[in-house]
């Protein structure tokens, strides 16, 4: 029995998209193919290994590549965790990545074609770049522990045909028939055994499981007899890359692998390999993206480390492993003492673990502090709201995520500054480092504030984010020297009392002003921090900021 069903709106919108934009390189969708198959043998391998009454061969897990050239199909087949009917309506049906809804948006105000790619490349929409040089895809799959299959087909227009299968391989078989229009340009000729190859080298060469190429002209379509003949030498070299030697390994490799572990389509913007001995073995790979995900500041947005044990894939997205505040680090932490059946509760209270965790922030943190400035700058514009968190959460970094720190500041319009460097400018007299936050900088700017201290020409930082709110709460220093909001009453500018005569002058005033004011303030006083405005509205020395106070009004405090 075969039904026809819809894909979800977004997931139609995008493979529209996909289908239709020209994204520069194509063969990206077998590494996508083979990438998803690798997941799904290193899922079926854990639970093997964690369910015991799991009835599965696993002793020949591998990754098939199918050339069929009459047909002009390319088969990708592994026989790892496979799916359910459900699996594939809701994995295979829907794009369930939070961000969706704001991709699609940037994609329709985006007119041109390679901002598109960009976009979708930076979403990375990993099973449906197979449209790309398809235009019709067969699933076939059987989860393990299964005993009825599911066929998937689409054309990719708006729907799908899916069916329960009787009988299926366990593992998943992903058949693409091939766009004919490709068929004459030797370099999109997928039906090439040399095409095939070198995509698998340059992409896949680390993928932990044999990846096997079998040429159509010698077997029928998924009646591939297994064991009657020697399996064929694997395409890729399988080593695990975080156990080689650094200066074995090139950034090319390291990038691929990248892509692999984070889905990204886009290289990193650094790779940290280290290895930690002694009583507890460790070896990591790590990376910093180039681009934010969409879902860095959504709640259940992901952790990005992976967890194995001595090669065994154990689990993504290990919260042990990384604090919130560096939650866009990826990669893959190798630990060689652990149980296998490891699971997330005790992580999290594994003494070893927290040691790893310590180690792994300090370098990570040291890692940024030595990136090149305009390298640093472009992650501090992706990151650098994420890493404000930290100021609040590990009060152990607190320093260096202090320098780390990059702020708007009067200094200059548009380049953030470093408090280091705000404080080698330092007036002659100045004790403090001064801030004002706000809304916008323009807000802040207009505000009266900052008067008495641009006309004294010290420098203000201006600070618009609303997590700055936060943390200036909590630190109160910087290199020995405080912390000042300029909003705030005792900002000593070292300006002179106001003279005598002006206190008598003005008596009148401020008692009517201090009447008629009564409801809202607590005082009015004359002062000569102003040099162009009349008035302006000061806090006590313990209050809360005007933009706070805003905040916890809105949330009705
Ligand atoms: P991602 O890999 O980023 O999750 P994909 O679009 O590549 O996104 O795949 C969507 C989901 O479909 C995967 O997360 C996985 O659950 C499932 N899937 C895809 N290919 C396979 C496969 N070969 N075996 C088992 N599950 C698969
Ligand atoms: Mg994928």
């Amino acid at each position: 029995m075969s039904e026809t069903l819809e894909f979800q709106a977004e997931t139609r919108q995008l493979l529209q998209l996909m289908v239709h934009s020209i994204y520069s390189n194509k063969d990206i969708f077998l590494r996508e193919l083979i990438s998803n198959a690798s997941d799904a043998l290193d899922k079926l391998r854990l639970e093997s290994l964690v369910n015991k009454e799991l009835d599965v061969d696993t002793s020949d897990l591998h990754i098939q590549l199918e050339i069929d050239k009459d047909q002009r199909t390319l088969t990708v087949r592994d026989n790892g965790v496979g799916m359910s009917h459900d699996d594939v309506v809701s994995l295979i049906g829907t794009i369930a990545k939070s961000g969706t809804a704001e991709l699609l948006k940037q994609l329709r105000e985006s007119a041109e074609q390679t901002q598109r790619a960009e976009l979708i490349g930076q979403f990375g929409v990993g099973f449906y770049s197979t449209f790309m040089v398809a235009d019709r895809v067969t699933l076939v799959t059987r989860r393990a522990g299964e005993s009825q299959g599911t066929r998937w087909e689409s054309a990719g227009e708006g729907t799908y045909e899916i069916e329960t299968l009787d009988e299926a391989p366990q593992g998943t078989a992903v058949t693409l028939h091939l766009k004919p229009e490709d068929s004459e340009d030797q370099l999109f000729d997928y039906t090439a055994e040399w095409k095939v190859r070198e995509i698998v080298k340059k992409y896949s060469d680390f993928i932990a499981w044999p990846i096997r190429l079998v040429s159509g002209e010698t077997k029928d379509e998924g009646d591939q007899k297994e064991g009657e003949q020697a399996a064929p030498a694997p395409l890729n070299s399988m080593k695990a890359l975080w156990a080689r030697p650094r200066s074995e390994v090139a950034q090319e490799e390291y990038n691929e692998f990248y892509k692999h572990v984070s889905h990204d389509w886009t290289d990193p913007l650094e790779t940290i390999h280290m290895k930690g001995e002694g009583t507890f073995e460790y070896e990591a790979l790590l990376f910093i993206p180039a681009r934010a995900p969409f879902d860095l500041f959504m709640r259940d947005g992901h952790r990005g480390v992976q967890l194995y044990v001595k090669r065994v894939f154990i689990m993504d997205d290990c919260e042990a492993l990384t604090p919130r505040y560096l939650r866009f680090v990826k990669g893959v932490v190798d630990a060689h003492d652990l149980s296998l059946n490891i699971s997330r509760e005790i992580l999290q209270q594994d003494r070893q673990i927290q040691v790893v965790q310590r180690r792994l922030v300090k370098k990570v943190l040291s890692t940024l502090k030595d990136l090149p400035a305009e390298r640093y700058a472009t992650f501090w514009n992706e990151f650098g709201r994420a890493l404000k968190e930290g100021l609040l959460d590990d009060a152990d970094n607190r320093e260096t995520l202090l320098d780390l720190l990059r702020l708007p500041s009067t200094h200059s319009p548009d380049e953030p500054t470093s408090l280091r460097d705000y404080v080698e400018r330092m007036k002659e007299g100045q004790t403090d480092i001064y801030f004002m936050t706000g809304e916008s900088r323009a807000t802040v700017e207009h505000s009266p504030h900052l008067e008495a201290f641009l006309a004294k020409g010290y420098e203000v930082l201006i600070l618009t984010d609303p997590v700055d709110e936060v943390w200036v709460e909590q630190v109160s220093q910087y290199d020995g020297k405080n912390l000042q909001s300029v909003a705030k009453g005792q900002v000593d500018l070292g300006a002179e009392d106001v003279p005598e005569e002006r206190t008598e002058e003005f008596a009148p005033l401020l008692s009517w002003l201090t009447t008629a004011l009564e409801a809202d303030v607590k005082e009015v006083r004359l002062s000569t921090r102003l040099t162009t405005s009349a008035a302006c509205i000061v806090g006590d020395a313990h209050d809360i900021t005007p933009t706070l106070e805003k905040m916890y009004r809105a949330m009705g405090q």
